[in-house]
């Protein structure tokens, strides 16, 4: 099948799946209050591919049917400037707010079937080749991908990886007649509820004796057992006026339990393989997957810094401080955007012959977002102040009564009608301070790992071959 149309897509969700939002378990995800927003902006997607077909759209390598560009294995530094073209597209459409659009796990799949080298590394060779085979059957279908790759946390002090024993952690149990059994939980698989098929990989380094956790495989949503627990919505009504952004991306995440799920054999890819669960994510999948995430985080920040100046306008704020506090997001922006240019710059070839953009401005990014997104957000409030809650709805403004009198004394500066500057701080209390911009900030803080994390492990990305001779020089120098 070539890339679906949205209404293809809404037509997948409607198939069975255990998915629970507050108490209940919900029949219909196209068409529940809570989630429907979610489910169409993300048909809009999947409808978006086809208008900007240009961008969005190349041929399959084998069929020649059109394929989305983010399920493409870039082989040279152009097709990467071609997959960030894409991926921007895509990105604009929520304004960043959708981290996990499709094309995020189309990009790691992609990734992962161009490293037959690493997948079938210590005996796991037809693992490997399982997993070229699914990632054909991925695109070709064009698939909803959600995925789970973190271990419950219940004792921090026992690690972050499950030792052997571990009975909260998903492990295999039993193989059947056409599969592996497993069971257990994982956390967190955001856009759950919009998804056709869940993925498992690895994360955190797995220790000796624990092989029983090793396991990567993809299953559909609807496999028997298979459970999702969603965090509350922060999803609002319909109205777009009234919350322009909630009222359409929330994406959801949920807590997955694993109630013994069989996983068919030829969807396993690696099976209580220690050695290849360990290996896998350590080399082309962080800059890989990081062209996805940084260039949407981009796009966010664009938008952010373009919002922060219609809010001052829209009250002619012109002091130094609210200029200050603007130019301050206006540096997040162009630092993000300069570091995502100077990794394609960068770009590597890695054995078997896929490309990526180099990893240290990407992983400096990833360790660093989590810090300047919340304060892109206090600014936002900052500059906001009161005029984030003069805002009346889109009822209150069709009121006869009311709407003279809003016109007359909610105008902007120099002008500005009224209407425009209402939707100007809504769009900004939605951004900022709503209850989906909390949850997109705790996104932002976690998603690939906390900050503190990424900061302890930037030695894995970092090349000192410059930086040391700096001190070799004084320190090898003669008295
Ligand atoms: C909104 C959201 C969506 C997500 N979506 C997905 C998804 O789709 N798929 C998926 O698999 N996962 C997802 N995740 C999970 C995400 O991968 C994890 O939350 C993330 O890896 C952080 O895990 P952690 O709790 O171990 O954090 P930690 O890294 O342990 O951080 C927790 C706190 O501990 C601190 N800390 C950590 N280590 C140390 C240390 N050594 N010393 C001192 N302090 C330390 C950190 O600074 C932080 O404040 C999502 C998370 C969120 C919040």
């Amino acid at each position: 099948m070539p890339a679906r149309t949205g209404e293809q897509f809404l037509k997948g969700l409607r198939g069975p799946r255990a998915v629970w939002v507050d108490g209940e378990r919900i029949a219909d995800v196209t068409d529940h209050p809570k989630l429907r927003g979610a489910a169409h902006a993300l048909a809009e997607v999947y409808d978006l591919h086809h208008t900007h077909a240009d961008t969005c759209l190349m041929p399959d390598p084998e069929t020649g049917e059109p394929i989305p560009v983010s399920h493409m294995i870039p082989r040279s530094r152009e097709d990467l400037a071609r997959r960030h073209r894409a991926l921007r597209q895509v990105a604009e459409y929520s304004v960043g707010l959708m981290g996990r659009t499709p094309d995020y796990m189309n990009v790691t799949y992609a990734g992962f079937a161009a490293r037959l080298d690493e997948w079938g590394i210590n005996g796991n060779e037809a693992g490997a080749e399982r997993l070229v085979a699914y990632q054909k059957f991925l695109r070709r279908g064009d698939i909803s991908l959600t995925h789970t790759i973190v271990q419950p946390t219940v004792d921090k002090a026992t690690g972050d990886a499950p030792g052997p024993g571990n009975v909260h952690a998903l492990r295999k149990i039993s193989e059947s007649e056409h599969g592996i059994v497993v069971r257990g939980a994982r956390v967190l698989a955001t856009l759950a509820p919009f998804a056709d098929e869940l993925a498992v990989y690895p994360a955190a380094p797995l220790p000796e004796g624990a092989d029983a956790y090793a396991l990567s495989f993809c299953v559909p949503m609807g496999a028997p057992g298979l459970k999702f627990v969603c965090r509350d919505s922060v999803s609002t009504g319909a109205n777009r006026f009234d919350h322009p952004l909630s009222s359409r991306f929330d994406e959801q995440d949920a807590f997955v339990i694993f109630d013994d799920v069989e996983i068919p054999h030829d969807r396993v890819f690696i099976d209580a393989n220690r050695t290849a669960y360990n290996t896998v994510m350590t080399t082309s999948w962080p800059p890989n997957i990081q062209q996805q995430t940084m260039v949407r985080a981009s796009t966010k920040l664009d938008f952010a810094w373009a919002l922060a100046l219609r809010m001052a306008a829209s009250i002619n704020a012109a002091d130094p401080e609210t200029m200050r506090m603007i130019g301050e997001i206006w540096t997040y922006a162009e630092f993000t955007r300069s570091a995502v240019a100077t990794a394609e710059a960068e770009a590597r070839q890695w054995p078997g012959g896929l490309w990526t953009p180099s990893s240290g401005p990407l992983h400096a990014l990833r360790a660093t977002l989590p810090l300047w997104f919340p304060r892109v957000n206090e600014i936002l409030r900052m500059i906001g102040s009161h005029n984030l809650f003069a805002t009346p709805t889109a009822a209150q403004m069709a009121d006869k009564e009311l709407r003279p009198l809003i016109d007359k004394y909610l105008p902007g500066a120099k002008g500005m009608a009224a209407e425009e500057r209402i939707r100007i701080f809504r769009l900004a209390w939605d951004f900022a301070g709503s209850a989906l911009a909390s949850r997109n900030e705790q996104y932002e803080r976690f998603y690939l790992a906390s900050s503190a994390r990424n900061l302890m492990r930037h030695l894995a990305f970092t090349d000192r071959s410059r930086a040391d001779p700096l001190v070799d020089r004084f320190l090898r120098e003669p008295y």
